[in-house]
Order: structure tokens, then sequence, then C-alpha cells
């Protein structure tokens, strides 16, 4: 894959880049090493201080930073600019609780294992290596970044290599801020070069947020150098709506979970299980609103949604849907491919997916809806178990038996009852199953990359 920007609303390339040489690599590796020496005795106020004043710059920076996230991967532009925020806050929320969180802990009773004092702390881990997507391509880089560099860590950046723009500038955000020269750098590489960089013995650990091929690969790499990695990887999350739940707020919930970034999202909800009870009703209004929404161009303010963000992207998710419809199934509204330029999708909402279908298996990565009748409230959540994925989920219900029967056997990394899965730096965000190892944010995600020290004196 080319390492270039495509505007995905019209197939035309605005800027093509030539990748690292090796003599670039090793500089940025060196870099980031020498770096790590210097920012790992450096204290968390002052760290914080330069967070905060990369925070501000991002801030400063909406307006270019929102156009250049939509022009580079498609979504609209006011996600783009809610993208932008979001991180900056992030890396405010992790300038005021790095400290708190690193804090470590003292041993009441240090006699217990014969110390007059025993207690632990948190050190940052070295240079970490961090292989990103595109679909929020300033969002998971920072929500990586901003704990790492908190920590004290220094990070080196493969960005997905079809957003190399935002690449470029996250590769001097941090230093803009006050980091240290060669804290935070990216690489423009391809995916066949993570393997060397990761099996450098000066890159310690590793995080990746994309496909669950491209995680196993890495975490591959990774064990055999026995070398810590976090992996956010796909999801096929179930929105379960019960006889209970308010109908119209879980709708207009639903055709946000669905659609939101242009359907490109590891947390969208994408299969909706619904119980016979409100089955038809729901997927009555649900088909309509999906219908209602406007596709076009994401820099402008009317679309909701805009083009998915690869060719190849667009032709899997086409795919999905054809093979679905060829084996009996239906697309109650949208379904099939628009002509003209461009790699857009139109809201679909499939019924009638049965256990043989790709659907039923796999991610669809665009704004296809899946939709299933279920018997009962164990009905629903057998189909909402019987994935390989378990990212996060949704369930929408009054009843308290019925949430404590979801909120306890999802097996998924979170439940949002009455509401949709949104990530929060407050909240932990990861998987089970094949949806990854690890977790993101809050304190649980700073301390991924630090090696917990136990400290006994006699
Ligand atoms: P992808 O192909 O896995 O790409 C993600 C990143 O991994 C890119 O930087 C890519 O580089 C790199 N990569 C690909 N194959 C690799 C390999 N074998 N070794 C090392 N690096 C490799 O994923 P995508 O299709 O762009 O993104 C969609 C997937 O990401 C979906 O499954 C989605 O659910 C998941 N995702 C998960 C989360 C989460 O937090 N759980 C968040 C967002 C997305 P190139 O671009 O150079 O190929």
């Amino acid at each position: 894959m080319p390492i270039a920007s495509i505007n995905p609303a019209t197939g035309e390339t605005i800027a093509e880049f030539d990748a690292h040489d090796e003599a670039q690599i090793e500089e940025r590796i060196a870099s980031a090493s020498a770096a790590f020496d210097t920012l790992r005795s450096t204290d968390f106020d002052t760290r914080a201080s330069w967070m905060r004043n990369a925070a501000d710059l991002l801030d400063a920076d909406v307006e270019e930073v929102a156009e250049l996230i939509t022009l580079e991967m498609g979504k609209p532009l006011a996600q783009a600019r809610a993208e932008v925020h979001k991180s900056a806050k992030a890396m405010r929320f992790y300038a005021e609780h790095a400290k708190e969180f690193l804090a470590g802990s003292e041993l009441p009773d240090p006699s217990v294992v014969g110390a007059s004092r025993a207690r632990t702390t948190y050190q940052p881990l070295g240079v970490v290596l961090a292989v990103m997507p595109w679909n929020y391509p300033i969002w998971q880089v920072v929500r990586f970044a901003a704990p790492a560099l908190m920590a004290g860590n220094t990070g080196l950046l493969k960005h997905a290599s079809n957003v190399p723009q935002a690449a470029l500038y996250l590769d001097t955000l941090f230093e803009r801020g006050g980091f240290p020269e060669g804290s935070f750098r990216s690489l423009l590489i391809p995916a066949g070069r993570v393997e060397g960089v990761l099996r450098d013995r000066r890159v310690v650990a590793a995080t990746l947020t994309g496909s669950e091929p491209a995680g196993r690969s890495v975490a591959a790499i990774a064990g055999s150098e026995v070398k810590h990695v976090v992996l956010e990887l796909g999801g096929s999350d179930p929105f379960i709506v019960m006889p209970s739940a308010d109908l119209d707020a879980a709708v207009s919930t639903a055709v946000t979970a669905r659609t939101a970034n242009n359907g490109q999202a590891c947390i969208n909800a994408k299969r909706f299980i619904v119980h016979q009870d409100v089955h038809d009703e729901f997927v009555e209004k649900f088909a309509a609103a999906l219908g209602a929404l406007r596709m076009g161009d994401p820099l402008s303010d009317d679309t909701d949604l805009g083009p998915l963000a690869t060719a190849s992207g667009r032709d899997e998710v086409a795919g999905l849907v054809d093979d679905a419809l060829a084996a009996g199934a239906e697309a109650v509204v949208g379904g099939s491919t628009p002509t003209g330029p461009g790699w857009f999708y139109p809201a679909t909402l499939v019924s009638g997916i049965t256990e043989e279908m790709r659907l039923y298996r796999e991610e669809a990565f665009g704004p296809v809806a899946s939709v299933y009748r279920a018997q009962d409230a164990a009905d629903a959540l057998r189909i909402a178990n019987d994935t390989t994925f378990g990212l996060s989920s949704a369930v929408w219900t009054q009843d308290p038996d019925e949430e404590d029967l979801f909120t306890r056997g999802l097996d998924a990394g979170a439940v949002f009852v009455n509401g949709m899965s949104i990530s929060y730096p407050e909240l932990p965000f990861g998987g089970v199953k094949d949806s990854g190892v690890g977790r993101e944010l809050s304190a649980e995600g700073i301390r991924e990359f630090c090696n917990l020290k136990s400290i006994w004196k006699a």
C-alpha cells in the first residue's frame, strides 16, 4: 500500500510520501531511546505542563486538523472536530491524573513479609511502538501517547499508510508542547517494516489497534521477543433491545451507534438483537431512520454519512452484504453500491441472516446493521455471545433482572445499559476473546506500559 493521502470522497490523490529508509528509521529509534533517558528523570508536574501545552496546541489547530482528517479518511467534518477536542481532553485528563494513577502503594503491615517497609512503584518501560489505524487518526494515537508519555515512556508511531498527514502532524505535536526531542516520533513505514522495528532491542513493548490478523502478527513477534503487547482489535458489538425499552430512544441511539464515523468504529453497534415482541416495530423505525440519513460530501455540514475510507474497505463491506443477499437475506434499506466517484456505501439494514452467511461471523466495517429476532432474554444473550469478538455491547431494558442477566452474561469488555458504547478517558477500554488483550484509558491504560516494581526493605 502506498503511503499516501487519497480523498475517499473523490478518489483523488492529495499527497504521496516516500517511506523512511533504514537510516531514517535508525535515527528515530535512537532519538526515542535517548529521549527516554531524559524523560524518565523528569517529574510528573513537568510532564503535565508539556502535555497541557500540547493539548492547547491541538485545540488551537482544530480547523486545520479536522479538515485534514476528513480529507484523508472521510468522516464528516463535525465528527472530525469532535475527535480533535476529545483528544485534547484526554491529554489534559492524563496530565491531571498520571501522578495519582502511578503513585504505587504501601503494605500497611510490612512485618508480614519480614520488612520494615514494603511498597510498590510504577516506573516507565522505555520506547514503545504504537501501530495505529486510520479510523480515528488523532484519537487512537493520543489515547496511547498521552498516558505513555505521562508515565515517562517515549513512543514511536507507525500510523496507517492512508493517513500520513495525521502521522506528520502528531510527529511534532508533543515536542511543540515541550517534550524532549525524540519523545514521540512517526515512522513512515509500510506494515512489512514493523517486524524489524519491534525486534530492535531498544523497543521494549508494542501496542496495536487494528484488525485481528495484524494483531496476531504483532503479538507473535512480540511474544517471540518476550515484549509486552496491548491489542485493541475488531468488534461485532451486539445492541440488544428488550420490550421494556424506550423504543424511540433505542432507535435514535441505534442509528448513531451504527453509523458514527461512517460505520467504521470498532465499537459501533453492528448486530441488533431485538426481542420478538418489539422486533417488527424496531426494524420499521430503524430502517426509516437509516434511510433518512444524508450521504455525501463529508466537508459539508449537511452530511450525516461520508464515504468509506478506502476502496478495499468499501468492497469488503459490499461483499459481506452481497453474500448475505445471495443466500436469502433481505436488505430492508440500502444494500447496493452507488455509482459515481468516491467510496460511498449507504446505510443498510439486513434481516434474515443465518449462521452460514459471512455477515453472521465477520465484522462489517461500514454502515451495515444486521438485525436478529430473539425469542426471549436468554436467546438474545445466546445470539449476542455467539461471536469470536468481545469488545463492547449495549442493552436496552428497564427490567432489573434482565439488566443483571446481560451485564453479567455478555462476553465483552464493556456493557452500556440504555445507551451506546463510547470511549471515555475515565473508563477502561478493551476487549476479550479475539477483540484483544490489555486495556487502554483510565488508570489501567497508563499502567500497561509501566514496570510495577516491589521494593522491600529489611
Ligand atoms: P489494519 O489493516 O489492521 O491496520 C491497522 C494498522 O496496522 C495500520 O497501521 C496497518 O498498517 C498496520 N498493519 C496491518 N497489517 C499489519 C501487520 N501484519 N503487521 C504490522 N502492522 C500491520 O486495520 P484496518 O483495516 O485499517 O482497521 C480496521 C480494523 O481495526 C477493524 O477490525 C476495527 O474494528 C479495528 N479497530 C479496533 C479498535 C479498537 O480499539 N479495538 C479501534 C479502531 C479500529 P498499513 O496501513 O500500512 O497496512
